[in-house]
């Protein structure tokens, strides 16, 4: 046993005071975790579980395929691999180009392919080497993915920037989610906030907290 339920428990307390009646997902990262932690906090009630690396994502998801977890992947998606990952990932939070849709697209015939959900993720940095597309075509993405019969908008996902502060990265990301809920009103998840900044990402609208350290402690080395 670990203290990982514990911690799980005290989260969920901070979060009910905090999340104001709306509707908040925890997604508990378990990135370099054993499946172990992640089976403890299952047995503890928890469904949602984000991982961010194939194949560790893949091990996880098949070797407790039996508890009927929802596996949300969020890490960088390369395209030769995204097909792979859409196989066992219910929510695909890291969709930054339009090349990545077509990848999830190709392969097996249409009616054997999952339709995943899907998050548009937002760059809110000046680097375009990190992840997420461009705040400019954010409808264009949104927009393909809307059309793709591989995928189901849902919305926005962004991660803060590191030279920012964070409140104000996550307004920006809330006038993102705007304009994708114009498109479609039904694409309205805003998955953004992590064990730092988790508060002014709720008071930003996010609907999807991606919490690792903060549940499930330290992580192993490597991680
Ligand atoms: C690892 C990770 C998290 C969780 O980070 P913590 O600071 O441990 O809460 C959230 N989002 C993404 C995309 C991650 O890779």
């Amino acid at each position: 046993m670990t203290d990982a339920p514990a911690r799980l428990a005290a989260f969920l307390e901070d979060l009910e005071q905090a999340r104001q009646a709306r509707d908040v997902t925890v997604v508990v990262v378990t990135k370099f975790h054993p499946a172990e932690l992640v089976r403890e906090l299952a047995e503890a009630g928890h469904r949602d579980f984000g991982e961010n690396r194939h194949p560790e994502a893949r091990d996880k998801a098949l070797g407790l395929a039996q508890l009927g977890l929802t596996w949300h992947f969020l890490g960088q998606l390369q395209r030769k691999k995204a097909r792979q990952v859409a196989a066992y990932a219910d929510v695909l939070h890291s969709i930054d180009s339009i090349e990545l849709v077509e990848a999830l697209e190709g392969g097996e015939s249409p009616h054997e392919r999952p339709v995943r959900d899907a998050l548009v993720q937002v760059n809110l940095t000046d680097d375009p080497g990190r992840g997420g597309i461009d705040p400019a075509r954010v409808e264009a993405l949104a927009e393909r993915v809307a059309a793709s019969p591989a995928l189901r908008l849902r919305g926005v996902m962004a991660v803060a920037p590191l030279d920012e502060e964070p409140g104000r990265a996550f307004e920006r990301l809330a006038t993102h989610a705007e304009r994708v809920r114009r498109l479609d009103a039904s694409a309205d998840w805003i998955s953004a906030g992590m064990s730092a900044d988790w508060r002014e990402a709720l008071q930003h609208g996010a609907t999807h907290l991606r919490i690792g350290t903060a549940i499930t402690g330290n992580r192993p080395a490597g991680g």
